[in-house]
């Protein structure tokens, strides 16, 4: 559980309680003190994100969250909009009532209120998103992605060019060549 202010991984439980979402708990940052509202569930069987290439993995709302952030960093965005909308991404999974949901799927639910949120960071998530269908293969992308703009201490010429700061994008690689990717994890 990230610190959404300043991305420290400890916090305590200041309040908890039962929400139709799951248990509210209130939590402070022990860096930073900022406060912020987990939810979690309790549920009877997990849920599984089938991705294309065929593996299977546990519905984590965490890098769902990860993600999302990724997608809206230093985008203008109200606080906690981000949580909501993780949130509601969930809701509507379990809505499902489904023990497997494919990956796909998933993605479009978050780009349908990315789309909506913000254009910038919907385009950040769907240009990575529809060539890997993963989010763990979506984080790993796109934290290079910004690596690779954040290094440089001015802003490349190139970038300038680009219309509402949308990040360069890697150039769009074959479908053939996903496969071997994905299956060498770092
Ligand atoms: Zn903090």
């Amino acid at each position: 559980m990230h610190c959404p202010q300043c991305e420290h991984t400890e916090s305590k439980v200041i309040d908890s309680r039962e929400s139709p979402d799951g248990v509210r708990r209130r939590r402070e940052c022990l860096l930073c003190r900022h406060r912020f509202t987990t939810y979690e569930r309790i549920h009877a069987a997990p849920l599984v994100i089938a991705k294309s290439d065929g593996r299977r993995e546990e519905f984590d709302a965490g890098k769902l969250f990860q993600s999302v952030r990724i997608a809206c960093a230093k985008r203008p965005l109200e606080t906690g909009s981000l949580e909501k909308l993780t949130r509601d991404v969930e809701n509507e999974l379990y809505r499902l009532s489904k023990v497997e949901v494919e990956s796909r799927i998933l993605g479009e639910m978050v780009m349908e209120r990315l789309r909506v949120l913000d254009r910038v960071a919907y385009i950040r998530f769907a240009s990575v998103y529809r060539d890997f269908d993963d989010i763990d293969t979506f984080v790993k992308e796109a934290e290079a992605l910004q690596a690779e703009e954040t290094s440089p201490k001015e802003p490349s010429p190139q970038l300038a060019l680009l219309p509402d700061d949308v990040p360069r994008l890697p150039e769009r690689r074959k479908r053939t060549t996903r496969r071997s990717r994905t299956a060498t994890p770092k």
